[in-house]
């Protein structure tokens, strides 16, 4: 928090141009005309300290335009009545917490109302998604698979499996690029059929993948035209497989894992199904822009920041 000047989490007009500098690099860019550095600005205090128009307020001075617009059109914070300095606030605690904060936390932190608090840390959770434009891996790299439970499927009873394990967990699959980024999804079961299309769609074909010995993963080399598959067989107590060029081993993905149990048990007891994704966006984004790879806490909210731009989600009341 001390590299950050603290205002744009008090001062509301410190928070605008906080704002402003991190998604307007190059001036203001009007949201109607995709002008970029022809806009005045008529919001924020004159010489004697009166307000002359609202905060934030520019106008484009392009000839066949001449709208107003501020730095909040088409991001997360456009429609939100909480005042932007809070909203700041809020996506700096949610980056900057390494198990995350629940909307109690921003709740008490923030002075809103619970209602707003967890609207608002949804709506920060969606701007952290990534498009997942390119693959994970690619020649010499190695990205490790693997899944878990987390909660319960909505509306199912909590029965004991055949064989072991629970029924009717949530599952997710988890890839993790060694030195590079995570990225999870909730899936609808551990089938070949379910996780190899997402496995295929994510990973370079010229990657090394390892995973457990799991029988989902029996042949995946062979299913995904992978540069090779090896896996660690954790049933007979095997950790890590030496070998030249890679260890084989699953530490990295289930490293993630431990992060983000633990915020779930910790921060998030409850999460609905429906939102789990989100969840695991805001996990995945703080993985893969975490400390290790030279990201501190300034650049990861600056990153999140500019996330938000593009991302507007609106909640109907009855999915709160
Ligand atoms: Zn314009």
């Amino acid at each position: 928090m001390s590299v950050i000047a603290k205002r744009p989490f008090s001062d509301e007009e410190a928070a605008f141009e906080y704002l402003e500098r991190t998604l307007w690099p190059d001036g203001p860019v009007c949201p109607h005309c995709g002008t970029i550095g022809r806009a005045t600005k008529l919001g924020g205090r004159k010489g004697d300290g009166k307000r002359q128009a609202r905060l934030g307020l520019w106008k484009c001075n392009e000839r066949e335009c001449r709208k107003q617009f501020t730095v909040k059109v088409g991001t997360v914070f456009e429609h939100g009545r909480i005042p932007l300095h809070k909203m700041l606030q809020a996506v700096y605690l949610l980056c900057c917490s390494k198990k995350g904060c629940s909307s109690h936390q921003l709740h008490r932190i923030l002075q809103i109302t619970y209602k707003s608090a967890w609207f608002l840390s949804h709506r920060i959770r969606e701007a952290m998604r990534s498009g997942h434009l390119t693959p994970l891996g690619g020649l010499g790299k190695i990205v490790e698979a693997d899944e878990t439970t987390s909660g319960w499927q909505e509306g199912q009873p909590k029965q004991l499996k055949q064989g072991g394990g629970w029924q009717n967990r949530n599952v997710v699959l988890t890839l993790v690029e060694r030195g590079g980024e995570a990225r999870s999804f909730h899936v609808d079961g551990t089938t070949l059929g379910t996780l190899l299309p997402i496995i295929r769609h994510n990973i370079d074909r010229e990657t090394t993948v390892m995973t457990d010995a799991a029988s989902w993963y029996k042949n995946l080399k062979w299913h995904a035209g992978f540069a090779a598959h090896h896996s660690v067989h954790h049933e007979s107590e095997e950790y890590v497989r030496y070998a030249p060029g890679a260890d084989i081993h699953t530490n990295t993905v289930e490293g993630y894992y431990s992060i983000f149990k633990r915020g779930m048990k910790g921060i998030y007891q409850h999460c609905g199904e429906k939102h789990l994704h989100r969840y695991l966006a805001e996990f995945d984004f703080r993985y893969s822009n975490r400390v290790a790879l030279g990201i501190d806490d300034v650049e990861r909210y600056d990153r999140a920041l500019r996330g938000m731009v593009g991302k507007r989600l609106t909640y109907r009341a009855a999915d709160c």
